[in-house]
Protein backbone atom coordinates (compact mmCIF):
# COMPACT_ATOMS: atom_id res chain seq x y z
CA UNK A 1 0.00 0.00 0.00
CA UNK A 2 1.49 3.28 -0.73
CA UNK A 3 2.60 5.73 2.14
CA UNK A 4 0.00 8.16 3.38
CA UNK A 5 0.74 11.85 2.35
CA UNK A 6 1.48 13.99 5.34
CA UNK A 7 -0.33 17.39 4.01
CA UNK A 8 1.88 19.80 5.94
CA UNK A 9 -0.01 22.41 4.28
CA UNK A 10 -3.04 21.83 5.86
CA UNK A 11 -1.55 21.64 9.21
CA UNK A 12 0.47 25.01 8.80
CA UNK A 13 -3.51 26.34 8.08
CA UNK A 14 -4.46 24.58 10.98
CA UNK A 15 -1.60 26.70 13.15
CA UNK A 16 -2.35 29.71 11.44
CA UNK A 17 -6.02 29.92 12.51
CA UNK A 18 -5.22 29.08 15.80
CA UNK A 19 -2.77 32.00 15.64
CA UNK A 20 -4.84 34.35 13.66
CA UNK A 21 -7.65 33.51 16.47
CA UNK A 22 -5.05 34.53 19.63
CA UNK A 23 -4.24 37.78 17.72
CA UNK A 24 -7.88 38.75 17.17
CA UNK A 25 -8.11 38.12 21.21
CA UNK A 26 -5.32 40.49 21.98
CA UNK A 27 -6.82 42.88 19.71
CA UNK A 28 -9.48 43.51 21.67
CA UNK A 29 -6.66 44.46 24.32
CA UNK A 30 -4.71 47.01 22.30
CA UNK A 31 -2.31 44.21 21.90
CA UNK A 32 -0.60 42.97 18.85
CA UNK A 33 2.30 41.15 18.23
CA UNK A 34 4.85 42.59 15.79
CA UNK A 35 8.18 40.81 13.43
CA UNK A 36 10.56 43.08 11.77
CA UNK A 37 12.50 40.90 8.73
CA UNK A 38 15.78 42.08 8.06
CA UNK A 39 16.78 41.53 4.13
CA UNK A 40 20.10 42.56 3.21
CA UNK A 41 21.02 42.03 -0.86
CA UNK A 42 19.14 41.07 -3.82
CA UNK A 43 18.88 37.61 -3.66
CA UNK A 44 15.68 36.26 -5.18
CA UNK A 45 15.45 33.32 -3.05
CA UNK A 46 15.73 35.22 0.43
CA UNK A 47 13.41 38.04 -1.18
CA UNK A 48 10.53 35.33 -1.77
CA UNK A 49 10.95 33.84 1.66
CA UNK A 50 10.80 37.18 3.45
CA UNK A 51 7.78 38.47 1.44
CA UNK A 52 5.91 35.55 2.05
CA UNK A 53 6.40 36.03 6.13
CA UNK A 54 5.66 39.28 5.49
CA UNK A 55 2.90 38.33 3.82
CA UNK A 56 1.49 36.14 6.35
CA UNK A 57 2.10 38.62 9.32
CA UNK A 58 -0.48 40.61 6.86
CA UNK A 59 -3.07 38.02 6.67
CA UNK A 60 -3.04 36.57 10.66
CA UNK A 61 -3.20 40.43 11.69
CA UNK A 62 0.02 40.06 13.07
CA UNK A 63 2.18 43.48 12.22
CA UNK A 64 5.60 43.78 10.55
CA UNK A 65 8.40 45.42 8.93
CA UNK A 66 10.54 44.22 5.99
CA UNK A 67 13.64 46.32 6.59
CA UNK A 68 15.55 45.79 3.11
CA UNK A 69 18.81 46.72 3.10
CA UNK A 70 21.97 46.94 0.30
CA UNK A 71 24.17 44.24 -0.51
CA UNK A 72 27.23 46.62 0.53
CA UNK A 73 25.67 46.99 4.30
CA UNK A 74 28.33 46.69 6.53
CA UNK A 75 28.55 44.62 10.16
CA UNK A 76 28.17 47.41 12.34
CA UNK A 77 25.49 49.01 10.46
CA UNK A 78 23.61 45.68 11.16
CA UNK A 79 24.38 45.53 14.75
CA UNK A 80 23.19 49.35 15.33
CA UNK A 81 19.80 47.75 13.36
CA UNK A 82 19.57 44.77 15.86
CA UNK A 83 20.44 46.95 18.54
CA UNK A 84 17.60 49.21 17.59
CA UNK A 85 15.13 46.74 17.10
CA UNK A 86 15.99 44.86 20.45
CA UNK A 87 15.20 48.10 22.10
CA UNK A 88 11.61 49.03 20.37
CA UNK A 89 8.77 47.08 22.72
CA UNK A 90 6.13 47.13 19.56
CA UNK A 91 8.79 44.45 17.96
CA UNK A 92 8.29 41.05 19.35
CA UNK A 93 10.47 39.61 16.54
CA UNK A 94 13.43 40.08 14.99
CA UNK A 95 14.26 37.67 11.75
CA UNK A 96 17.34 38.03 9.89
CA UNK A 97 16.80 36.47 6.33
CA UNK A 98 20.16 34.27 5.80
CA UNK A 99 22.33 34.17 4.10
CA UNK A 100 23.81 37.00 5.14
CA UNK A 101 26.64 39.02 2.29
CA UNK A 102 29.69 36.85 2.98
CA UNK A 103 31.56 40.16 4.29
CA UNK A 104 29.19 40.06 6.77
CA UNK A 105 29.86 38.74 10.06
CA UNK A 106 26.72 36.56 10.42
CA UNK A 107 27.29 34.81 14.12
CA UNK A 108 27.82 38.30 15.77
CA UNK A 109 24.95 39.58 13.94
CA UNK A 110 22.54 36.79 14.70
CA UNK A 111 24.48 36.44 18.81
CA UNK A 112 22.96 40.66 19.04
CA UNK A 113 19.53 39.80 18.41
CA UNK A 114 17.62 39.61 21.78
CA UNK A 115 17.52 35.97 22.66
CA UNK A 116 13.31 37.17 23.60
CA UNK A 117 13.47 38.06 20.29
CA UNK A 118 14.77 35.45 18.60
CA UNK A 119 11.62 34.24 16.70
CA UNK A 120 13.90 31.49 14.32
CA UNK A 121 15.71 30.31 17.47
CA UNK A 122 19.04 30.29 16.13
CA UNK A 123 20.78 32.52 19.09
CA UNK A 124 23.38 30.10 21.21
CA UNK A 125 21.07 30.73 24.33
CA UNK A 126 17.70 29.33 22.89
CA UNK A 127 20.03 26.67 21.28
CA UNK A 128 21.49 25.84 24.78
CA UNK A 129 18.17 26.06 26.04
CA UNK A 130 16.34 23.22 24.04
CA UNK A 131 19.68 21.00 25.02
CA UNK A 132 18.86 21.60 28.27
CA UNK A 133 14.60 20.98 27.54
CA UNK A 134 14.12 24.67 29.21
CA UNK A 135 11.33 26.95 28.02
CA UNK A 136 12.90 29.17 24.90
CA UNK A 137 12.35 29.96 21.38
CA UNK A 138 13.03 26.92 18.98
CA UNK A 139 13.80 26.41 15.07
CA UNK A 140 10.83 26.55 13.34
CA UNK A 141 11.09 23.88 10.79
CA UNK A 142 11.75 21.23 13.20
CA UNK A 143 8.84 22.53 16.00
CA UNK A 144 6.59 22.55 12.64
CA UNK A 145 7.57 19.18 12.14
CA UNK A 146 6.63 17.75 15.94
CA UNK A 147 3.61 19.72 15.13
CA UNK A 148 2.73 17.42 12.40
CA UNK A 149 4.03 14.46 13.77
CA UNK A 150 1.29 15.11 16.57
CA UNK A 151 -1.88 16.41 14.97
CA UNK A 152 -0.97 13.14 12.65
CA UNK A 153 -0.85 11.12 16.30
CA UNK A 154 2.49 9.74 14.77
CA UNK A 155 3.72 7.94 18.35
CA UNK A 156 7.34 9.42 19.53
CA UNK A 157 7.65 8.15 23.12
CA UNK A 158 10.08 4.90 22.98
CA UNK A 159 9.92 5.47 18.97
CA UNK A 160 13.36 4.35 17.10
CA UNK A 161 13.96 7.89 15.29
CA UNK A 162 17.20 9.05 12.52
CA UNK A 163 17.90 12.97 12.08
CA UNK A 164 19.57 12.82 8.39
CA UNK A 165 21.58 15.83 9.17
CA UNK A 166 23.23 18.00 12.04
CA UNK A 167 21.91 21.71 11.09
CA UNK A 168 21.96 24.73 13.16
CA UNK A 169 18.71 25.46 12.39
CA UNK A 170 17.61 21.87 11.38
CA UNK A 171 19.06 18.75 12.31
CA UNK A 172 20.60 19.49 15.78
CA UNK A 173 17.43 21.09 16.85
CA UNK A 174 15.09 18.36 15.44
CA UNK A 175 17.51 15.54 17.36
CA UNK A 176 17.00 17.15 20.35
CA UNK A 177 12.95 17.91 20.05
CA UNK A 178 12.74 13.83 19.29
CA UNK A 179 14.98 13.39 22.58
CA UNK A 180 13.03 15.17 25.10
CA UNK A 181 9.78 13.42 23.65
CA UNK A 182 11.87 10.52 24.55
CA UNK A 183 12.10 8.95 21.28
CA UNK A 184 15.94 6.99 20.87
CA UNK A 185 17.31 9.48 18.51
CA UNK A 186 20.59 8.98 16.44
CA UNK A 187 22.36 11.66 14.49
CA UNK A 188 23.47 11.09 10.84
CA UNK A 189 25.63 13.37 8.89
CA UNK A 190 28.19 13.08 5.97
CA UNK A 191 31.04 10.50 8.14
CA UNK A 192 28.17 8.91 8.43
CA UNK A 193 29.40 4.76 7.67
CA UNK A 194 26.61 2.53 6.09
CA UNK A 195 24.37 4.91 6.11
CA UNK A 196 21.09 2.80 4.78
CA UNK A 197 21.85 0.60 7.18
CA UNK A 198 21.55 2.71 10.21
CA UNK A 199 18.45 5.09 8.60
CA UNK A 200 16.66 1.71 8.51
CA UNK A 201 16.86 1.62 11.63
CA UNK A 202 14.03 4.29 11.86
CA UNK A 203 10.43 4.31 12.86
CA UNK A 204 10.58 8.00 12.32
CA UNK A 205 13.55 9.47 9.80
CA UNK A 206 13.74 13.03 8.80
CA UNK A 207 15.47 14.11 5.70
CA UNK A 208 17.69 17.22 6.39
CA UNK A 209 20.87 16.96 3.59
CA UNK A 210 20.19 19.35 0.86
CA UNK A 211 20.94 15.97 -1.18
CA UNK A 212 18.57 15.51 -3.99
CA UNK A 213 16.68 12.36 -3.39
CA UNK A 214 19.36 10.78 -1.53
CA UNK A 215 16.82 8.62 0.60
CA UNK A 216 15.96 6.14 -1.57
CA UNK A 217 13.66 3.09 -0.93
CA UNK A 218 16.96 1.27 0.86
CA UNK A 219 17.32 3.62 3.16
CA UNK A 220 13.64 2.92 4.76
CA UNK A 221 12.41 0.61 6.69
CA UNK A 222 8.68 -0.38 5.53
CA UNK A 223 5.87 1.50 7.02
CA UNK A 224 8.22 3.94 9.01
CA UNK A 225 6.96 7.48 8.98
CA UNK A 226 9.43 9.43 6.41
CA UNK A 227 9.71 13.45 6.95
CA UNK A 228 11.55 15.15 3.81
CA UNK A 229 12.83 18.33 5.05
CA UNK A 230 15.09 19.03 1.45
CA UNK A 231 14.89 21.72 -0.79
CA UNK A 232 16.89 20.61 -3.90
CA UNK A 233 16.32 21.61 -7.77
CA UNK A 234 15.93 19.09 -10.87
CA UNK A 235 17.56 20.97 -13.41
CA UNK A 236 18.65 18.42 -15.48
CA UNK A 237 16.14 16.42 -17.88
CA UNK A 238 17.65 13.08 -17.21
CA UNK A 239 17.03 13.48 -13.49
CA UNK A 240 13.68 14.28 -14.24
CA UNK A 241 13.02 11.56 -16.26
CA UNK A 242 14.62 9.03 -13.87
CA UNK A 243 12.82 10.60 -10.87
CA UNK A 244 9.64 11.83 -11.74
CA UNK A 245 8.83 9.66 -15.01
CA UNK A 246 5.80 10.92 -16.71
CA UNK A 247 4.43 12.89 -14.27
CA UNK A 248 2.43 15.60 -16.10
CA UNK A 249 2.68 18.36 -13.26
CA UNK A 250 7.09 18.04 -12.49
CA UNK A 251 7.16 17.87 -16.50
CA UNK A 252 4.62 21.24 -16.69
CA UNK A 253 6.80 22.91 -13.94
CA UNK A 254 10.07 21.49 -15.75
CA UNK A 255 9.18 23.03 -18.60
CA UNK A 256 8.31 26.41 -17.66
CA UNK A 257 10.57 26.93 -15.38
CA UNK A 258 13.97 25.17 -16.05
CA UNK A 259 13.77 23.17 -13.02
CA UNK A 260 11.40 21.45 -11.27
CA UNK A 261 11.18 20.73 -6.98
CA UNK A 262 12.58 17.71 -5.06
CA UNK A 263 13.35 16.85 -1.77
CA UNK A 264 16.05 14.91 0.00
CA UNK A 265 13.58 11.57 -0.93
CA UNK A 266 13.24 9.79 -3.67
CA UNK A 267 9.08 10.16 -3.49
CA UNK A 268 8.38 7.26 -6.14
CA UNK A 269 10.81 5.11 -4.28
CA UNK A 270 9.81 5.87 -1.13
CA UNK A 271 5.88 6.03 -1.68
CA UNK A 272 6.58 2.63 -2.02
CA UNK A 273 8.20 1.59 1.31
CA UNK A 274 7.24 3.79 3.89
CA UNK A 275 4.15 4.14 6.04
CA UNK A 276 3.69 7.71 6.03
CA UNK A 277 5.76 10.71 3.64
CA UNK A 278 5.59 14.33 3.66
CA UNK A 279 5.70 15.74 -0.18
CA UNK A 280 7.82 18.19 -1.45
CA UNK A 281 6.22 21.03 -2.43
CA UNK A 282 3.12 21.25 0.73
CA UNK A 283 5.00 19.07 3.37
CA UNK A 284 7.55 20.94 5.62
CA UNK A 285 7.89 24.15 3.76
CA UNK A 286 4.37 25.73 5.07
CA UNK A 287 5.37 24.77 8.36
CA UNK A 288 7.88 26.59 8.81
CA UNK A 289 6.45 29.79 8.04
CA UNK A 290 3.60 28.43 10.65
CA UNK A 291 5.51 28.35 13.33
CA UNK A 292 7.32 31.61 12.44
CA UNK A 293 4.11 33.12 13.21
CA UNK A 294 3.02 31.11 16.55
CA UNK A 295 6.66 31.72 17.45
CA UNK A 296 5.97 35.55 17.19
CA UNK A 297 2.95 35.36 18.93
CA UNK A 298 4.74 33.20 21.94
CA UNK A 299 7.57 35.73 22.28
CA UNK A 300 5.11 38.22 22.34
CA UNK A 301 3.01 36.78 25.46
CA UNK A 302 6.10 35.85 27.38
CA UNK A 303 7.89 39.30 26.90
CA UNK A 304 5.27 41.74 27.55
CA UNK A 305 3.43 39.55 29.83
P1 LIG B 1 23.03 22.23 5.86
O1 LIG B 1 23.30 23.28 6.87
O2 LIG B 1 23.78 22.23 4.58
O3 LIG B 1 23.23 20.81 6.58
C1 LIG B 1 23.17 19.64 5.86
C2 LIG B 1 23.49 18.47 6.77
O4 LIG B 1 23.43 17.29 5.98
C3 LIG B 1 24.87 18.52 7.40
O5 LIG B 1 24.80 18.12 8.74
C4 LIG B 1 25.68 17.53 6.55
O6 LIG B 1 26.66 16.82 7.29
C5 LIG B 1 24.61 16.53 6.14
N1 LIG B 1 24.96 15.89 4.88
C6 LIG B 1 25.30 16.49 3.71
N2 LIG B 1 25.57 15.56 2.77
C7 LIG B 1 25.38 14.37 3.35
C8 LIG B 1 25.52 13.04 2.90
N3 LIG B 1 25.87 12.75 1.64
N4 LIG B 1 25.27 12.05 3.76
C9 LIG B 1 24.90 12.31 5.03
N5 LIG B 1 24.76 13.55 5.52
C10 LIG B 1 25.01 14.56 4.69
O7 LIG B 1 21.49 22.23 5.44
P2 LIG B 1 20.18 22.58 6.28
O8 LIG B 1 20.09 24.04 6.47
O9 LIG B 1 20.07 21.68 7.46
O10 LIG B 1 19.06 22.19 5.23
C11 LIG B 1 18.94 20.88 4.72
C12 LIG B 1 17.93 20.87 3.59
O11 LIG B 1 16.67 21.30 4.11
C13 LIG B 1 18.24 21.86 2.46
O12 LIG B 1 17.76 21.30 1.25
C14 LIG B 1 17.41 23.09 2.80
O13 LIG B 1 17.08 23.85 1.67
C15 LIG B 1 16.19 22.43 3.39
N6 LIG B 1 15.45 23.28 4.32
C16 LIG B 1 14.12 23.37 4.13
C17 LIG B 1 13.34 24.12 4.99
C18 LIG B 1 11.88 24.20 4.77
O14 LIG B 1 11.22 25.00 5.41
N7 LIG B 1 11.33 23.37 3.90
C19 LIG B 1 13.93 24.79 6.08
C20 LIG B 1 15.30 24.65 6.28
C21 LIG B 1 16.04 23.88 5.40
P3 LIG B 1 27.99 17.53 7.93
O15 LIG B 1 27.50 18.21 9.15
O16 LIG B 1 28.88 16.38 8.20
O17 LIG B 1 28.49 18.47 6.88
Amino acid sequence: MPAKIMEGISVAAAIKDEVAAEVAALATRGLRPGLAAVLVGSDPGSQIYVSSKVKTCGQLGLYSEKIELPETTTTEELLALVGDLNSRDEIDGILIQLPLPKHVNSALVLDNVDPAKDVDGFHRQNIGRLALNEPGLRSCTPAGIMEMLDRYEIPIKGARAVVLGRSRNVGLPMSLLLLHRNATVTICHSRTENLPAVTREADILIAAVGRMAMVDATFVKPGAVVVDVGTNQVTDAGDLERLFGDNPKKRASFEKNGSTLIGDVNPREVSEVAGYLTPVPGGVGPLTIAMLMKNTLAAMKRRRG
